[in-house]
């Protein structure tokens, strides 16, 4: 319990502001320890009343090969509930590393977010996804104490939308005075495959995350999601947020979902939805592309501006979803492979939405992996399968020097090794992001709701955060927050799967 209590100290800490940083030095003494047994048998009794609670029917955790997995059913304040409650831990562990880095990079401090979330985003979010995220305050409060409202969770939610989409609309809007450099992520390497491109002529589809490593890993969690009305979904995902984010899903209906965002993408809409809340809602409703693209349309906010590519199972149909603000394209084929690496290929979204992105720049991350997946698909025509994409994902030629080399080209990305960084997302020299984990599906294993994960770095290598921050302590800031990120095995997940009881 008494790291529980720590982290719930650190996380009052961040909140209150550093004012309170002298307690802290002053916990060994007596008195403190007092306090602190006193305060660890509050919260053992708390979560013990709170573990009956009948809103946590039918739910459970387990952990497995570096991740961790959770069962979630029934009505949505239910679903939030027992993800706040299970996921406690991570929850709070999360908090401050997401919140940190969303305040870092935006110079805005955590109540613009939280406003900005009470305002433009909480009005316009669907009822049953608002009932969703205040149980998970209720949750986590129920376990921890957490004094973490819905508004904090709620910007939390939009960590990927709001600093790097709202902030430099808003600053250009405002003509704010030396704004910082921001830039929209270029998160994943991804590709679905159908037809004869395939093994055995049904869908592939395959993604690795691609973040800064200090949220990228905590994003392993494995969510088997039961909803009330809508379709079962398997998922990964990040603790506290109710989509996917990074995205990796299937459901129940036969889509079969990932993303790839697009490099360099301006545009804001503040009377649209946040795309946490439309792409959670996507996975969970969609039984066709066509479901898929209307939800996703929707109220389109501009937000976290992804390439979706989605299979059918039912059609074996596959397709891309360039969704960017003021345009947008889908192809679909029964017979084709989608790949993505962070570029846009739509001459109106990339003239209209992605106005500074170089598509002939061979020596930019985005267009050397596309490079990369054009020879290894095309290498590898007719025989893709899951155990090919788990070694795509973890590959290491760089397509511009032509050699091997792990680094910000490769689809499994180590750009803390890159001396050059990626400008064109504001990632600097050794920016300590890339791959961080990756995931792996085919129709049959969709027809059962089971996908692959590997967490860390597809290839299998362990970044060391401590001689890390020795070398460049430019991320010293990073430090209370980044840790090492040991790869795991490839792990099979199935829904519904309850492992034997671990001792
Ligand atoms: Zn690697």
């Amino acid at each position: 319990m008494s790291d529980g209590i720590r982290r719930i100290a650190a996380l009052s800490i961040l909140l209150l502001g550093t004012g309170l940083l002298w307690v802290v030095g002053r916990s060994n003494n007596d008195e403190a320890n007092a306090k602190n047994d006193q305060d660890a048998t509050l919260a053992a009794n708390r979560e013990r009343a709170a573990s009956s609670d009948p809103r946590l029917k039918g739910a459970y955790r387990y952990e497995q090969g570096g991740w961790v997995y959770v069962h979630l059913e029934g009505d949505p304040a239910s679903l939030g509930f027992q993800h706040g409650f299970l996921l406690a831990p991570e929850i709070s562990d999360a908090f401050p590393a997401i919140s940190t880095n969303m305040t870092h990079s935006t110079k805005r401090d955590w109540a613009f977010f939280r406003e900005t979330a009470r305002t433009m985003l909480w009005p316009k979010i669907d009822a049953e996804y608002q009932q969703e995220l205040q149980g998970i305050v209720d949750g986590l409060n129920a376990r921890t104490g957490s004094t973490l409202d819905v508004y904090d969770i709620v910007a939390m939610n939009a960590f990927e939308e709001l600093p790097d989409y709202y902030v430099p609309w808003l600053n250009k809007r405002e003509q704010t005075a030396n704004p910082p450099n921001l830039k929209s992520p270029g998160n994943c390497s991804a590709f679905v495959a159908t037809g004869s491109w395939t093994k055995d002529g049904k869908i592939v589809i395959a993604h690795n995350n691609w973040t800064n490593y200090m949220n990228g890993e905590r994003w392993r969690i494995i969510f088997d999601i039961e909803p009330k009305t809508g379709h079962r979904m398997l998922m990964d995902g990040i603790p506290g947020v109710i989509a996917s984010d990074d995205d990796f899903g299937i459901n129940d209906d036969g889509l079969m979902v990932t993303e790839t965002t697009i490099s360099q993408f301006e545009g804001w809409d503040p009377n649209g939805k946040a795309e946490f809340v439309r792409a959670r809602k996507a996975l969970q409703y969609a039984g066709s592309i066509d479901e898929y693209t209307k939800i996703m349309l929707d109220g389109n906010n501009g937000g976290y501006a992804n390439d979706w590519l989605i299979g059918d199972r039912k059609t074996n149909e596959v397709a891309q979803l360039e969704l960017g603000l003021k345009a947008y394209k889908l192809w679909r084929t029964k017979d084709g492979v989608f790949a993505g690496s962070n570029w846009a290929r739509d001459p109106r979204v990339l003239k209209l939405d992605t106005p500074q992105f170089d598509p002939n720049n061979l020596e930019t991350s985005p267009n050397a992996r596309r490079v990369r997946w054009e020879q290894l698909l095309n290498e590898n025509k007719g025989k893709l399968d899951v155990e090919l994409a788990e070694k795509m994902l973890g590959d290491h030629f760089d397509t511009f020097q032509e050699r091997e080399e792990a680094n910000e080209r490769t689809l499994c990305g180590h750009v803390d090794a890159s001396p050059r960084g990626i400008a064109i997302w504001a990632w600097g020299q050794n920016y300590p992001g890339g791959a961080v984990q990756g995931k792996a599906s085919d129709s049959t294993m969709a027809q059962q709701l089971r996908f692959v994960a590997r967490m860390g770095h597809p290839c299998g290598e362990t970044f060391q955060a401590k001689p890390f921050l020795a070398a460049h302590p430019e991320y010293a800031w990073q430090e209370p927050y980044l840790r090492d990120m040991p790869a795991g095995p490839w792990t099979e997940f199935h829904a519904g799967e309850i492992p034997v009881p671990q001792r």
